[in-house]
């Protein structure tokens, strides 16, 4: 059984994770480490530290599918819809740009890491490590060493790297020199948007009364979108009292970028305080600093994966070789996949 060492408990790591479980059963042994404390990346769900059933999306919103990728993902969007994971988004959403024509928006009820924490349970049987930061990937006669900030190193067959695109670059050891000078080139050539988010968790029974449930702010240096987190899921509850997500614009987390996000969120509740006289004060607040947002610029030509060495494998997706969305990750998942069923 080849050993496959997936970087990343994002969408993209989860659902290869699960392609591979689902089509290759007996072929592989599969491990997931990710950096952080739990699944779902820049799907991130975050819970209020007095009560988890109080929860945040503090980055992706909501899955927007277009008639292109409705149809050609269907199986995706279908399986999601049976297990009440997705629902379509119901609740009034203020300054909603529609895209393209026939476009349908979803919520996730129990917050947007449900869908990875989905694929990673149908991974059935794969190792899944949080707090595993890797560092170094060395090349080993016919496999992979790869290193994490703390712990020993492990052998691998093959390695798959999801994380965004500069955090690839990042990598020591042989990754950077196995990789061709056009492939670095493309990788260099990537970009992300960056901005912060911040989650505002309140006590049951906290009323927040405003018409919409979630609000794009124009014409405002520091605050791009605000939701009422609950609201906008539909999932309003005596029990665990509402939740607020602000988004602030790229150009203010540009701005900010270098500074602690300590120093940073008291300028964003300053502003939303501006733009919300009325917001009960908070039980508590997280702040998240996302320095790779969303694509602004990918790997050219959008090829899903780029293989770095097919003898043993080294594979890398994720958004950063498609575009910045649900669709995006999925698409890439299925490149990535595609190779590693044609090399195991
Ligand atoms: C603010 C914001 C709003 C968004 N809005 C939407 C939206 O409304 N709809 C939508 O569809 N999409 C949205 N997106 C984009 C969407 O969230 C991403 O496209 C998607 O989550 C990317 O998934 P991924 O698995 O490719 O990467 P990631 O989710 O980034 O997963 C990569 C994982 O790798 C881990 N990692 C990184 N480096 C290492 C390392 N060295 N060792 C171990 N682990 C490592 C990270 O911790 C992370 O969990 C939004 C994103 C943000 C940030």
């Amino acid at each position: 059984m080849s050993r496959v060492l997936i970087v990343g408990a994002g969408l993209t790591g989860s659902l290869c994770a699960c392609l591979l479980r689902r089509e290759l059963p007996n072929k592989v042994n599969i491990v997931v480490w990710d950096k952080a404390r739990g699944a779902g990346g820049r799907m991130s769900t975050s819970r209020s530290p007095n009560n988890p059933s109080c929860s945040v999306d503090l980055g992706a919103q909501y899955i927007s599918a277009t008639q292109y990728y409705a149809q050609i993902h269907s199986s995706f969007y279908e399986e999601l819809l049976a297990q009440d994971i997705l629902k379509p988004l119901s609740a009034p959403v203020e300054g909603l740009m529609v895209k393209e024509e026939g476009m349908v928006n979803y919520v996730t009820p129990h917050g947007v890491s449900s869908i990875v924490k989905h694929y990673l349970k149908e991974s059935a049987g794969a190792e899944v490590f949080y707090n595993r930061h890797v560092t170094h990937i060395h090349r080993k006669d016919t496999g992979w060493e790869v290193c994490r900030k703390e712990g020993s190193p492990e052998r691998f067959d093959v390695v798959v790297l999801t994380m965004p695109v500069p955090q690839i670059l990042q990598l020591q050891g042989d990754v950077g020199s196995l990789m061709g000078e056009n492939q670095r080139r493309k990788l260099e050539a990537v970009s992300y948007s960056s901005r912060y988010a911040l989650g505002l968790f309140y006590k049951a029974d906290t009323r927040i009364d405003v018409p919409w449930a979630a609000k794009y702010v124009s014409n405002n240096p520091c605050i791009r979108f605000i939701a009422i987190d609950d609201k906008k899921r539909n999932l309003e509850s005596k029990v665990s009292g509402p939740s607020v997500v602000v988004h602030t614009s790229v150009p203010f987390g540009i701005q900010h970028l270098e500074e602690e996000k300590d120093a940073v969120q008291p300028i964003i509740l300053e502003e939303l305080k501006k733009l919300m006289p009325e917001l009960p004060k908070p039980e508590s607040v997280k702040c998240q600093k996302w320095r790779y947002s969303q694509v602004t610029r990918s790997v050219a030509d959008c090829p899903g994966q780029m293989t770095v060495l097919s003898q043993p494998l080294l594979v890398c997706g994720g958004d950063g070789f498609t575009h910045s969305n649900f669709d995006g990750c999925i698409e890439s998942a299925l490149k990535v996949f595609a190779v590693l069923k044609s090399s195991l």
